[in-house]
């Protein structure tokens, strides 16, 4: 990190700015094979003998230090969305599949995109993507239009893994399929770049995609016809942690530059780390930090010990904390640094950004607060079959006070 990213962070940035999201960034590239050189590549994927063989827990300080940067997590080949997407090849592709995409992306010769939400429907709720996947002899045939499909817009993304219903009329969770689409496949049309908060390419390179009669081999459906949410549960569990990690990294890194900078700052006779509002801030922040990453530790040893599914209240919690940890820190950056905390200089406005998007991708803060607070009352339930801690004798009943007396005439009335 210090001999080939920070020192690097400025050009990155620059390229992005100059080359926009249509293009390849040459310092990646760059850098690329020296990270693979040094052992350094592919140290997400836990079970699976394609990775660095490490758990979550063991991931989660690793991607914390590379989240420190929006260079680094590439470099490494341990990049949203193109994680997510490995896992989903490498748990749930065939032999054919893994040969034909999850090599490449493994060796970090090409990038992916996850093409889910779409902009007629409110695709929160994965149910209501209405792209259609209908098959037909050996092939199936797709028609979608698809936005905040990150990646698209990179020359080097040559697969997407498309969402859509298969069957209309089956099951609500049995209707969507996963299917693989080559980019270059006929119908297959980015159409725009879309910016976040007006940046391109960094922090995000989202787009809008549209897929008209759009013909693939039957072979490339991922698991089975109406397998999709199954699959999409398995992929959103280790692409959410990993967000946190790296917002952890993100906010630990964006705390260091507030206090350097807070105290170099002089404002009306003392350093700016003086103000009474600045010190609150700051100890706030590495109380939030510290929080953020116990949880997330947390949800990382679930995830190892008793699985994803199981660790679904886990993931639910951090995708909320960490998000809101990283926008409120950024925020109180922004103030630190002045008008400087709004332009790139310091890297202040596009971690801003970055953490703020977080609150939506993935989904949304109020989707996982409903989800866990479903989860809790089942939770409740469970306990207070099994004679619980809920109920309660109160201290003064109308039955303990008596008839005649005042507080129990009160009450009745
Ligand atoms: C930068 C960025 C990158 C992204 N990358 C990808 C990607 O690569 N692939 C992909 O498929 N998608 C991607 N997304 C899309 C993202 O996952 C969606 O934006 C998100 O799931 C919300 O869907 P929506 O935008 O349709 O919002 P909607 O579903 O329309 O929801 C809008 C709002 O309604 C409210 N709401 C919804 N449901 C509830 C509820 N149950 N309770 C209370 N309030 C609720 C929430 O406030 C929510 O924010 C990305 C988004 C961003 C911003």
């Amino acid at each position: 990190m210090e001999e080939h990213i920070y020192p690097n962070e400025a050009r990155h940035l620059r390229e992005a700015e100059d080359l926009g999201p249509w293009c390849i960034y040459p310092i990646v590239e760059e850098l690329k094979p020296r990270a693979k050189a040094a052992g350094l590549w592919n140290l997400f994927l836990p079970e699976s003998a394609h990775g660095a063989g490490l758990k979550n827990i063991e991931y989660a300080p690793l991607c914390e230090i590379m989240g420190r940067s929006f260079l680094a997590p590439e470099v490494f080949n341990c990049a949203a969305p193109d994680t997510g997407n490995m896992e989903v090849l490498a748990r749930y592709g065939t032999p054919e599949q893994q040969d034909q995409w999850l090599k490449p992306l493994l060796a970090g010769q090409i990038r992916s995109s996850f093409a889910m939400t779409e902009p007629d429907v409110a695709s929160s709720d994965a149910r209501n993507i209405e792209s259609a996947i209908v098959r037909d002899g050996d092939d199936y045939v797709i028609h979608g239009r698809k936005w905040y499909t990150t990646g698209a817009t990179d020359p080097r993304c040559k697969i997407l893994i498309f969402m859509g219903k298969t069957d209309p009329g089956a099951d609500t969770y049995r209707q969507q399929s996963l299917i693989l689409v080559h980019k270059d496949t006929p119908g297959v049309t980015v159409i725009r770049s879309l910016p976040i908060f007006g940046y391109y390419g960094v922090p995000d390179r989202a787009s809008e995609v549209t897929f008209e009669n759009v013909r693939v081999p039957a072979s490339n459906m991922l698991l089975g016809e109406g397998r999709g949410f199954e699959i999409a549960q398995g992929r959103l569990g280790p692409g959410r942690i990993h967000h946190c990690m790296r917002l952890i990294g993100l906010a630990e890194r964006t705390l260091s530059k507030m206090c350097r900078r807070a105290e170099q700052r002089v404002a009306f006779g003392k350093p700016v780390a003086e103000q009474s509002v600045t010190r609150e801030r700051v100890a706030e922040a590495r109380i939030m930090i510290e929080q953020s990453r116990l949880l997330t530790m947390r949800a990382a040893h679930m995830m190892d010990t008793v699985g994803n599914k199981e660790a679904k209240a886990e993931i639910a919690m951090i995708k909320i904390a960490v998000p809101n940890m990283a926008c409120t820190i950024t925020d109180w950056a922004i103030q630190i640094f002045g008008g400087g905390g709004t332009n790139n200089d310091f890297g202040i406005a596009a971690a801003y950004a970055n953490a703020r998007l977080l609150r939506l991708a993935d989904g949304p803060d109020e989707v996982h607060r409903d989800q866990l607070a479903r989860l809790e009352f089942r939770r409740q339930r469970t306990l207070d079959n099994q004679g619980g801690i809920a109920n309660w004798t109160p201290a003064l009943s109308n039955k303990a006070l008596g008839p005649n007396l005042p507080g129990a005439k009160a009450s009745a009335a």
